[in-house]
């Protein structure tokens, strides 16, 4: 499931998620792209950034 995270550049709770990118993972056959992807940082889906703290529960 899903938890929401408090974005700092959009001032609001986001859902983080990562988006596995079938096109890289079979330009790569997929070895590459799997730790890849493992490792990879979920992101805001608002402005694409990284930036998070804990969510803001008063804010929901
Ligand atoms: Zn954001």
């Amino acid at each position: 499931m899903a938890t929401p995270k408090w974005c700092n550049l959009c001032k609001r709770n986001v859902i983080a998620g990562k988006k596995f990118n079938w096109l890289v993972f079979i330009l790569l056959c997929g070895l590459f792209y799997l730790p890849y992807y493992l490792f990879k940082k979920e992101k805001c889906p608002i402005c694409n950034g990284d930036n998070f703290s804990p969510a803001k529960a008063d804010d929901l």
